[in-house]
């Protein structure tokens, strides 16, 4: 058995801090210690205290460093990791001009592979020990992912995006071959190593109501897999939607309809949601994904966190590259709290780093596995200097709390501010 101590400041979380008071939330220790056994956390105390408790384990001291749980992204794609930041446009010429194109070139494995490797090296650099990612059409796309996080012991989530309409020449596929093909990948991948898998239509207008039905028939036959989908991004998107689907109550009813409506279902964006869809949600509880520096650089609207949360809904943060401007999710941390402040709410820093972990683990359904320092968890772990440039350092000096010490990195922080970042208990940087 190998055992490891990391001493630090610590932050953890006893209870949901939307659901409980910030200070009754959150677990705070100025000298607190992690002891990792065996790739996972099997202590979590003060520092003092399971040092004298464990003389045999390895210390790692980082200071005045805060340990914290790794980040979980709960959305985003790899295959656009090349095309971040592309300028303008709105979401239907934005996916036909930069995303297309750029998916199309993952029929080729190499490269396929290339992408998925520098994108996981950006996400560990950046503190981020989880991706949930919509691969291509290529059953290739989705091998090169999963077998990339494997070489990196990295717990991620992924799957194929089928789509058989309104996409390019090279990016449809057909109905069978998205059963066909979701199918094979799903149980050559389901629970190999830390991989999960998440049927994956992009979202309904890219996909015949035909190939909806047989994805969620797909689900239905495996409801321990995740599905992941786009849910009420922009306005003009939803008009389109009603085009396609004159039938359907609303957007949410065109996956309701043919089974793609479930508590394991992550639906991202979901900015501008009916009533009933809220309702409904509520009900079966499904998890949205809020990706707040991609509904900004394209323009969608503002994410309801505190209000959707009032509600009882899950809800998980993510990046949505390349949609989304920023590998960080401290960057995406400080976008949330922009978004929260133009809708009159002020998103505390308790608030922004649990949905960046536990909120998003909780989306994912791995609550208690990963994005937590909790006994049992693996210990996926990011370790922020809250000093990490000039101007944050100058600012943390005058902190008389935590909270003040962390939100400067949230809100200027980006992969300077991480010192190190544990995947299962093993360094990730010498
Ligand atoms: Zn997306």
């Amino acid at each position: 058995m190998t055992e490891k101590l990391l001493l630090g400041q610590t932050l953890r979380f006893g209870a949901d801090p939307f659901e409980t008071a910030v200070d009754d939330a959150a677990i705070v220790s100025s000298r607190g210690a992690v002891l990792v056994q065996d790739g996972r956390i099997a202590a979590v105390g003060e520092a003092d205290d399971l040092r004298a408790r464990h003389p045999g384990a390895e210390v790692v001291d980082h200071g005045r460093h805060l340990i914290t749980a790794g980040f979980v992204d709960a959305h985003m794609h790899y295959p656009q990791t090349a095309m971040i930041a592309s300028w303008g446009l709105r979401l239907i010429d934005w996916l036909n001009t930069y995303t297309f194109p750029e998916e199309m070139r993952f029929a080729d494995p190499d490269y396929a592979r290339t992408i998925a490797d520098r994108t996981l090296d950006l996400a560990l650099a950046h503190g981020t020990t989880t991706l949930t990612s919509f691969c291509t059409i290529h059953p290739e796309s989705v091998d090169a992912y999963f077998g990339a996080a494997a070489v990196r012991n990295m717990a991620v989530v992924g799957g194929k995006t089928c789509m058989d309409r309104n996409a390019p020449d090279g990016l449809r596929d057909t109905v069978q071959a998205a059963y066909d093909q979701s199918k094979a990948l799903l149980q050559k991948w389901q629970g190999t190593g830390r991989a999960t898998y998440a049927i994956t239509p992009r979202f309904s207008p890219t996909s015949t109501p035909d190939q909806l039905a047989a994805l969620g028939a797909l689900w239905a036959e495996h409801p321990d897999a995740l599905m992941q989908t786009h849910l009420s991004e922009q306005v003009d998107e939803i008009a389109w939607v009603r085009d396609l689907f004159p039938q359907a109550r609303d957007y949410l009813d065109t996956y309701e309809q043919f089974g793609l409506l479930g508590e394991r279902g992550l639906y991202g964006h979901s900015i501008h949601l009916e009533p009933r869809e809220i309702d409904r949600l509520a009900e079966v509880n499904g998890a949205l994904i809020h990706c707040p520096t991609s509904n900004t650089f394209i323009g969608s609207g503002l994410f309801d966190t505190t209000g959707l949360k009032a509600r009882g809904i899950r809800c998980g943060l993510a990046t949505d590259t390349g949609g989304g401007s920023s590998f960080s999710m401290l960057r995406t941390m400080a976008a949330a709290y922009e978004v929260g402040q133009l809708r009159g709410t002020a998103l505390h820093p308790a608030q922004l780093m649990w949905l960046a972990t536990e909120g998003s683990a909780r989306a994912l359904h791995m609550g208690g596995q990963i994005g937590s320092l909790s006994v049992g968890a693996m210990a996926d772990i990011t370790v922020l200097d809250l000093a990490s440039t000039p101007a944050i350092a100058q600012r943390e000096a005058e902190a008389d709390t935590l909270w003040e010490a962390l939100f400067p990195t949230i809100m200027m922080g980006d992969d300077r501010a991480v010192a190190q970042v544990y995947v299962a208990g093993e360094a990730s940087r010498p």
